[in-house]
């Protein structure tokens, strides 16, 4: 199968639910990236800052670039002049600094709120209370250049579906009623980033509206990522 008819094929099965599809490219090359732009695709998903900086720099402009992993704060600054969404903000010291950086460009960067879903404690995230307490913050209430989209997550590793279906679940849970409490007239509030190769079928059945697909679009990495991991 080549790039393209991947593309498609993913295409037919969540565009009609108006699932939006975010390409991850990590690892792979340009040409692989130029494949999918040519089948129209725009919207493209990198987890490390200096890979996607350089394909941000030698792609077409109009790429959507999503950073998609863990974020350190020191590395806020590359990304903050042409990022479309950063969604694995995972502190609130986290989401100052990119409130800054995106001051000193001029720009309201769009964030989702990483949340901890999974079993495995390597993973990052906030969780429920910590959320809770950041969104009442004053200082957070303040921040006038990020816009929170959303929430996202990552799920454990595992086989068990039942066990990912419940974690897709607490998550989509956790995003409706922190919508109704905190951002009922916020229209902007409106994205859930849950799913990958492997389950985004499972999250869209428990409410995901966007989905993070690397290898099913581009095939198997050569490179070993962590997932989620800088
Ligand atoms: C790599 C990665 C993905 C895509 O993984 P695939 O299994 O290749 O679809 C999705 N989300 C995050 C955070 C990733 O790091």
């Amino acid at each position: 199968m080549s790039i393209a008819s991947n593309l498609e094929a993913i295409n037919l099965e969540v565009k009609a639910l108006g699932v939006q599809l975010v390409a991850v490219s990590k690892t792979k090359p340009n040409e692989d990236i130029m494949e999918a732009y040519e089948a129209g695709q725009r919207v493209f998903g990198e987890n490390l800052v200096q890979e996607l900086v350089e394909k941000y720099e030698s792609l077409p402009k109009d790429i959507e670039w999503h950073l998609i992993g863990h974020l350190q704060t020191n590395k806020v600054k590359y990304v903050a002049p042409f990022v479309t969404l950063i969604h694995a903000v995972d502190s609130f010291k986290l989401l100052k600094e990119i409130d800054k950086q995106a001051a000193k460009n001029k720009r309201v960067i769009d964030c989702l709120l990483q949340v901890h879903i999974a079993e495995e404690d390597t993973k990052f995230g906030f969780d429920h209370a910590e959320l809770i307490e950041m969104l009442r913050d004053e200082e957070f209430l303040a921040l006038k250049h990020v816009n929170i989209r959303g929430l996202m997550g990552i799920a454990t590793n595992t086989e068990n579906e039942k066990e990912i279906k419940e974690e897709f679940y607490e998550l989509k849970s956790l995003y409706d009623g922190i919508k109704a409490s905190f951002y009922r007239k916020n229209e902007s509030f409106d994205t859930l980033s849950m799913g990958m190769s492997s389950d985004y079928k499972l999250a869209i059945e428990k409410g995901s509206n966007m989905i993070r697909v690397g290898s099913t679009i581009f095939g198997k990495r050569v490179i070993k990522h962590f997932k989620n991991n800088d």
